[in-house]
């Protein structure tokens, strides 16, 4: 009888095309069991949506991203301490009316709980709801709570939870607008509870020298001589692939682990939606932080008053953001505004000047990343018809987060699911 931990003897290598977090997770998976692979990508670096740049000694994250060190497939497949995380302050502050106020989680921050509960935003039977989801969310298993009726989470929070419409328009409205890059709130119930979950049980970090040292740790467990980038796959099939100028490449299998609209395109059948959310996330550089604590502010006035979602003061988390004496700061937007980019940064900095003052117009702006896919689309009902990975009706395994869920969790443990599955088969 084959275990599913005997090593896998392949003549050909198993193709796996992309390199996102997905991608590596299943590579990884592969050569732990002992199966030849070959990773491809078509950019220069592995970790697809995740990766940090470099700009005038700036550490650049490709979009305002985060880890919740709670997510259990992080937890197994990372070294938390090789990392070196660096965790946010536990909640938010909120502008709104012209101030900043506190919204802290009380579990976490109980030194904040008096200012929360008094900050103005909701009311108190807000705050006993708030407690009751809490609650609800930490019951039982992860899987379970996965297994729960879905709804729009605008429907959960205002139906089911009976949250006022303060509450839900100052406060859980810009955080998960945030989240899901989407202001409607149209995303899934269940996805929300799974993310309450991993909020309320464990801290928010980034790694000391940013996000891509993330995917690069995943790239230690595969033979360098066994990924290829700057390398385009233009067609695939279950036994091949087909490169961009024509070469031919035999395999065992072929896993494609590649975002949404690059999944739709290449499969050759309508394996995900094409579409997504976008963010812009725009980067200054600034001689004096506008705060001083490593946590996120949110705007809590809606867009009437800007297009900023949130701002984070990146260097105020991790130092190694910024040189010595300067500040990082991130801004994004929720889903991509209309406006071209001098425009777009012009309403920004009106916006911010605001919050912190005429200082914002020194700020230097390092970079404006327009990310037209961030997150695939996750409406209600969606985790339940998804596996996690999908065998095409041409044979050949996709994953990625499209699969699973859209965040750092799905596309890790779908190319790990991708991995055991295909190991079976192959074995
Ligand atoms: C701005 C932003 C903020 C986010 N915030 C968070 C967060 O705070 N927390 C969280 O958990 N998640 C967050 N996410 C989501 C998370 O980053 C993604 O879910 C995850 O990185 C997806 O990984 P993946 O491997 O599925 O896909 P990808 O990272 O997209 O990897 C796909 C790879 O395929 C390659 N590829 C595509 N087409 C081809 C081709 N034809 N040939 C060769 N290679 C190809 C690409 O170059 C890419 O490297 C955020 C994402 C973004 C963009």
């Amino acid at each position: 009888m084959v275990s599913d931990t005997d090593p896998v003897v392949n003549a050909d290598p198993v193709v796996i095309v992309g390199a996102g977090l997905a991608g590596l997770s299943c590579a990884r998976e592969l050569t732990r069991r002992g199966c030849r692979i070959l990773l491809l990508d078509a950019a220069a670096e592995v970790g697809g949506r995740v990766r940090t740049r470099k700009v005038d000694g700036f550490r650049i994250d490709a979009g305002f991203q985060v880890l919740q060190l709670a997510y259990p497939e992080a937890q197994q497949q990372l070294d938390y301490a090789a990392l070196k995380l660096q965790k946010f302050q536990p909640g938010a502050l909120i502008r709104t009316q012209g101030r900043f106020v506190e919204m802290a989680d009380p579990w976490r921050r109980p030194q904040a709980a008096f200012s929360t509960l008094f900050n103005g935003i909701g009311t108190l039977a807000d705050r006993l709801r708030l407690g009751r989801l809490r609650a609800d969310v930490m019951r039982g298993t992860v899987d379970q709570l996965l297994q729960a009726d879905d709804m729009p989470l605008g429907d959960f929070l205002r139906q089911h939870c009976h949250f006022s419409e303060d509450f839900i328009c100052r406060f859980l409205q810009p955080w998960f607008a945030g989240v899901f890059l989407e202001p409607d709130l149209q995303t899934s119930s269940t996805f929300f509870r799974f993310l309450f979950r991993m909020f309320a049980s464990g801290d928010v970090a980034v790694p000391a020298l940013g996000m891509q040292e993330i995917p690069k740790q995943l790239a230690i467990g595969i033979n360098p001589a066994e990924i290829r980038l700057s390398t385009v796959v233009e067609r695939v099939s279950s036994d091949h692939v087909i490169l961009a100028g024509g070469e031919r490449i035999s395999a065992a299998a072929v896993v494609l682990a590649v975002d949404g609209s690059a999944a739709a395109q290449l499969a050759g059948e309508d394996v995900c939606p094409a579409t997504g959310r976008g963010t812009v996330c725009l980067q200054f550089a600034a001689e004096t932080a506008p705060v001083r604590q490593p946590v996120l502010l949110l705007n809590g006035d809606g867009p009437e008053a800007g297009p900023v979602n949130n701002v984070c003061v990146m260097s105020n988390v991790a130092a190694d953001y910024a040189p010595r004496d300067q500040a990082l700061i991130s801004v994004s937007t929720c889903g991509i505004p209309e406006q071209d980019a001098a425009s777009l940064e012009s309403a920004v900095r009106t916006q911010l000047q605001q919050w912190f003052g005429d200082t914002v117009g020194q700020w230097n702006l390092l970079a404006a990343d327009r990310i037209r896919f961030a997150l695939p689309l996750q409406p209600a009902g969606m985790l339940k018809n998804l596996a996690g990975f999908r065998l095409s009706a041409n044979g050949v395994y996709c994953c990625g987060d499209s699969f699973s869920s859209g965040s750092i969790h799905g596309a890790m443990q779908s190319g790990r699911l991708a991995a055991e599955a295909l190991a079976l088969t192959l074995g």
